[in-house]
């Protein structure tokens, strides 16, 4: 099914007057020097700026319309996974816009404002025949939770019940996704899976879809994350930044 999807926007300047590592915010209309080699993230000095590689590095490259930074979703994480992050089965990767064309939108995802779409790699990644059994079947099981739809049931569509593969996936507006941000948003949906009003059957769950209830469930995600001593959770960043 072919979709219309925005044509490329530049990084915001707002992006710039945010200190990527201490969040430090600039003086009013003032922005922080970027990184020379991408010139999509800015740091307040030197000192933040090699403390931050780590994270930057992987999508550190200068903009191009014709690329986009999106993430491989890894298979094989449908079994259970003590101890895993979920960012393990996470890797960066550059992709054509002609992607966007096999793409589905993440309905939760639009109501908390920051639209993913999700794509099948159905040449990589199917679990195999021989190895289909109850820890298998479902095995991409963070981009179903991804996928799931915004309807009274949460659950993701029919095709997607059953031996998805590889996905990769991208934000509607281009800008570069980082797995930080990415193993948020489904520990979001797998929040709201769990969520007990929903066998209940009273107030329908999808009241919880929106910015607010997303954001406070993000600032304490990065709060935990980064005190388990993880890298890129340091803050996070107003909604009008992108987190890149
Ligand atoms: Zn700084
Ligand atoms: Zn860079």
């Amino acid at each position: 099914m072919a979709k219309h999807f925005p044509i490329p926007m530049s990084p915001s300047q707002a992006s710039h007057s945010y200190c990527r590592m201490c969040k430090r915010q600039a003086d009013t209309g003032e922005s922080w020097p970027r990184c020379t080699k991408c010139k999509t993230v800015a740091y307040c000095s030197k000192e933040c700026q090699i403390a931050h590689w780590p994270v930057h590095k992987p999508i550190c490259t200068p903009r191009n319309p014709e690329k986009i930074w999106a993430i491989r979703i890894l298979n094989n994480n449908g079994r259970y996974r003590q101890g895993i992050e979920p960012a393990h089965y996470f890797r960066h990767e550059v992709v054509s816009p002609a992607i966007f064309r096999y793409g589905e939108l993440c309905p939760v995802t639009k109501h908390i404002g920051i639209p993913l779409i999700i794509c099948r790699d159905m040449s990589r990644g199917f679990p195999s025949s021989n190895n289909m059994n109850a820890e298998n079947i479902g095995s991409n099981e963070i981009a179903v939770k991804l996928r799931i739809e915004d309807t009274a049931n949460a659950l993701a569509p029919m095709d997607w019940q059953l031996d998805v593969p590889e996905c990769v996936v991208m934000r509607e507006d281009r800008e570069p996704l980082t797995m930080q941000l990415l193993e948020t948003i489904y520990s979001f949906n797998k929040y709201l899976l769990s969520y007990p009003i929903i066998d209940k059957g009273w107030a329908p769950w999808q009241g919880l879809l929106n910015p607010s209830v997303w954001q406070y469930y993000a600032m304490k995600y990065y709060e935990e994350q980064k005190a388990e001593g993880r890298p890129g959770f340091s803050y996070f960043l107003p909604p009008s930044i992108v987190e890149a």
